[in-house]
């Protein structure tokens, strides 16, 4: 059993983490973990979380109300979006939001992560959408997520920046560094005007390798192009510049790199 203290000091490791990695400026972004059905640890306000220390984390309920906290660290403003997603999936342990460069730009641009573009996204990530805009600290922005957590994995906060949810906080983050992983990619491949998606023969295989996987999170990236809505994009289809082939060695080697990658997670 994992002690309240080693949660904390998780949390202020991922604090760096997300720091380091450009993920936040100044004091922005908030970290939380379940710690029973009923209490959970979240990061103060007003504090860079580069530099956290475990006396910094509060503990509070599901209601939001302090239960232990060193004065004067107080909880996040967006803690109501933590306690939201926790309400809603029992089984979720931790939730990370940040601002990460290309997702927030997404998320301004209002434009959801919901290409086929990369093996990856379609079976370890799945679709991402925008949740609409709301006043931060009010409950517009957990109403705005609510709708998203059953069948998602982490949504682009419009105007904001990005939340993901996971089985634990390690979780979490890979998530979120994959959802900006998947943005930044998306970008440069844009600017490239080559944002191909992977044809629906391709995206289906993916889909029925993620189900034997056991990853139960939806993937409408798979659902809807198998039902062609974003066949437009796909200009002009993979098949036309690789054969077969050389689509099918493709797929195999990320495919065993996504594999690899699960091993670590789960
Ligand atoms: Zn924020």
């Amino acid at each position: 059993m994992i002690t309240e203290i080693k949660y904390k000091k998780q949390i202020c490791d991922m604090g760096k983490r997300i720091y380091e990695k450009g993920f936040v400026a100044a004091n922005d972004g908030n970290i939380s973990i379940r710690v029973s059905d009923n209490e959970f640890l979240i990061t103060p306000t007003g504090v860079s979380k580069g530099f956290m220390t475990p006396e910094m984390i509060i503990k509070v309920d599901g209601q939001g109300n302090v239960l232990e906290g060193i004065p004067p660290f107080r909880p996040t403003s967006e803690m109501k979006m933590h306690l939201r997603i926790y309400q809603v999936r029992q089984d979720i342990q931790a939730v990370v939001h940040v601002h990460p460069p290309y997702a927030t730009a997404f998320a301004i641009a209002g434009i959801p992560l919901d290409q086929a573009i990369m093996p990856e996204s379609v079976v370890y990530l799945g679709t991402i959408p925008v949740a609409e805009y709301g006043t931060p600290s009010t409950n517009e922005i957990p109403d705005a997520v609510q709708k998203f957590v059953h069948h998602h994995q982490g949504v682009l906060l419009e105007n904001h920046g990005a939340l993901t949810w996971g089985k634990d906080l390690e979780h979490a983050y890979y998530l979120m560094e994959s959802l900006e992983f998947t943005a930044k990619i998306n970008w440069i491949a844009k600017q490239m005007n080559g944002d191909r998606e992977l044809s629906k023969k391709h995206v289906q295989s993916l889909v029925e390798l993620k189900t034997k996987m056991g990853i139960n999170s939806k993937s409408p990236i798979g659902a809807e192009t198998a039902e062609g809505i974003h066949a437009q994009k796909i200009t002009p289809p993979l098949e036309q510049s690789l054969s077969e082939h050389d689509i099918n060695l493709i797929v195999e080697k990320v495919t065993k790199n996504v594999l690899e990658e699960m091993k670590k997670l789960f």
